[in-house]
C-alpha cells in the first residue's frame, strides 16, 4: 500500500466536495433528502491509486465499465471493502467472473445474460439497463421488453432486482428522458414494488437525474478530471 498512499491528486478532494455540494443543491431544489442518493464515481482509465485516493476521502461505492479493468483494481484493493458497481455492457461469459467481486451489476439488458448469472456464491444487486435510444447496439433492454426482463430476474434468486438503469442519450434533453425512465421504473415497481432504485445522472446532468427521482448517480469525470486514454 505504500506506493499508494503515495500518489496524490491535489484536486481531487476538491471536486468530490463540489460533487457532493452539487447533489445536496439539487436534492434540496428537488425537496428530496440526500440521504436517499448513492453517489458511485466512476474510475474507469483510472489507476487503482485514484480508487485508494478516493477510498480515503470516503467514497465507498466505485464504478467500472469494462471487466479485465475492474477485476484487476477490485483485486488490487480488496482489502479496503469497497462496493463495485459494473456499469459497461457486459458479455454473457464474462458475467459470472464479474458477479465475483461485484457488488451490483447495472447493465442487465438480456436474458441470457440473467440466466448466467444463477447460483452465485452472494446474491449481488441487479439493475436493468434500458435502451432510451433506437439504437440497438447502444445496450438496454428496448423498453417493449422491460417487463419480461424483470419477470426473468425475479425468477433468479442470486439477484437482487433494485430497479432501473438508463444513459441519458445524446440528442434529448436529459429532463425528458430521465421524465421517460421514472415512467419505466414504475413499470417494473409494478410487478416489484421492492425494485425502487432509479440509476442515473453522470457528470453533465446528475441534477436532472436527482430532479426525475434518481437514487444512484454515477459520476466520473467531475470529480475525477479528465480519464485517460483507455489502457
Ligand atoms: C463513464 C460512465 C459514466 C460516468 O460518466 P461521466 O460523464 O464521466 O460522469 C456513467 N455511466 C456509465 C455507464 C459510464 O460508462
Amino acid at each position: 500500500m505504500s506506493q499508494l498512499s503515495e500518489w496524490s491528486d491535489p484536486g481531487l478532494a476538491d471536486r468530490l466536495a463540489s460533487v457532493r455540494a452539487g447533489v445536496d443543491d439539487a436534492c434540496r431544489a428537488a425537496g428530496r433528502s440526500s440521504e436517499e442518493i448513492t453517489l458511485i464515481v466512476v474510475t474507469k482509465f483510472h489507476p487503482a491509486e485514484l480508487v485508494a485516493a478516493l477510498a480515503e476521502l470516503g467514497v465507498r461505492d466505485v464504478g467500472e465499465n469494462r471487466h479485465q479493468e475492474a477485476q484487476a483494481k477490485a483485486e488490487a484493493l480488496a482489502e479496503l471493502d469497497l462496493n463495485w458497481h459494473f456499469v459497461g455492457q457486459l458479455q454473457t461469459k464474462k458475467a459470472r467472473q464479474a458477479a465475483r467481486y461485484a457488488h451490483a451489476i447495472h447493465s442487465i439488458d438480456r436474458e441470457r445474460l440473467v440466466d448466467s448469472l444463477t447460483e452465485l456464491e452472494r446474491p449481488i444487486e441487479a439493475f436493468l439497463q434500458v435502451n432510451m435510444t433506437d439504437d440497438l447496439g447502444r445496450g438496454g433492454v428496448a423498453p417493449a421488453d422491460l417487463e419480461a426482463l424483470a419477470e426473468r430476474a425475479l425468477g433468479n434468486p442470486s439477484l437482487v432486482l433494485r430497479g432501473v438503469m438508463a444513459v441519458a442519450p445524446l440528442d434529448e434533453p436529459p429532463a425528458r428522458a430521465f421524465e421517460r425512465l421514472a415512467g419505466y421504473s414504475e413499470r417494473v415497481r409494478a410487478i416489484a414494488p421492492e425494485a425502487s432504485a432509479i440509476s442515473a445522472g453522470m457528470t453533465h446532468d446528475y441534477a436532472e437525474a436527482i430532479a426525475a427521482g434518481a437514487t444512484h448517480l454515477r459520476i466520473g469525470s467531475a470529480i475525477t478530471g479528465n480519464r485517460p486514454a483507455p489502457l
